[in-house]
């Protein structure tokens, strides 16, 4: 799978994605993240990538020009199933979003910075757009490595163990159970006998049960739907 960023400050995604599961991923060759400056696509001698709203008001919104031709030439090379802008108006990211994209080919995010980008883009290129929460963010950086991160883990094969995605939080309709490590019992405060017991059925049955309270408790919603 591969993800093709377009961001003013490519920097801001350098270190997202060199450590842990999302370098394991790109090493194997499963995922390919390219980050394309926007700036390199500026025309002008400023080589600016924006410019005052039309209609006046506070804060710069980006320009047409640079967008539409790095876009272009990235379609020159290969065909993208999404072309996506991060923006806290689009439709909110969850998990069933994350495992839809994480069966695609070519992904395109746009990343929006200062009032936003002119919305001639988003009518000619887009074809989703995604915010990952309702608050507002300085820009698409953050959101993006966020759904980049998201996706990237359930592709097969990135993960050691595939059952671990599995029993992940919202990958069901229950959150995902306590979990515990050595000591087995540190200063008095113990793990709970029965993972002790090497029993896996009962094992099984206790993480179901409380995967069953923490969902009841923290989100009664999920059991709802
Ligand atoms: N004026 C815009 C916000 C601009 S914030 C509005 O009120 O809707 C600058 C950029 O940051 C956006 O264009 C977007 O790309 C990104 N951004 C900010 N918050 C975000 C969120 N919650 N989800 C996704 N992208 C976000």
């Amino acid at each position: 799978m591969r993800f093709d960023i377009i961001s003013v400050l490519p920097d801001l995604l350098v270190s997202p994605f060199a450590h842990s599961i999302l370098q394991r991923a790109q090493k194997k060759g499963i995922a390919e993240i390219v980050v394309h400056n926007l700036r390199d696509y500026a025309t002008n001698r400023q080589k600016s990538v924006d410019d005052y709203p039309y209609g006046g008001g506070s804060g710069m919104v980006m320009s047409i020009a640079p967008f539409a031709s790095c876009i272009e030439s990235l379609k020159e090379k290969r065909e993208y199933d999404e072309v996506i802008f991060m923006s806290p108006d689009g439709e909110t990211f969850n998990q069933t979003i994350a495992n839809e994209l994480s069966g695609k080919g070519n992904i395109m995010i746009l990343c929006g910075h200062y009032k936003g980008i002119d919305q001639r883009i988003r009518d000619l290129f887009v074809t989703r757009e995604i915010s990952i929460g309702d608050y507002v963010l300085s820009g698409g950086e953050l959101p993006a490595a966020v759904l980049v991160d998201a996706i990237v883990r359930l592709i097969p094969g990135v993960l050691n163990d595939e059952t671990s995605a599995l029993s992940d939080s919202f990958q069901g309709e229950l959150l995902d159970a306590p979990v515990y490590t050595r000591p087995a019992d540190w200063q008095g405060h113990k793990v709970p006998d029965v993972l002790l017991s090497g029993h896996e059925a009962k094992i099984n049955e206790w993480r179901h049960e409380q995967a069953l309270i923490r969902t009841q408790t923290r989100r009664p919603d999920l059991l709802e739907d």
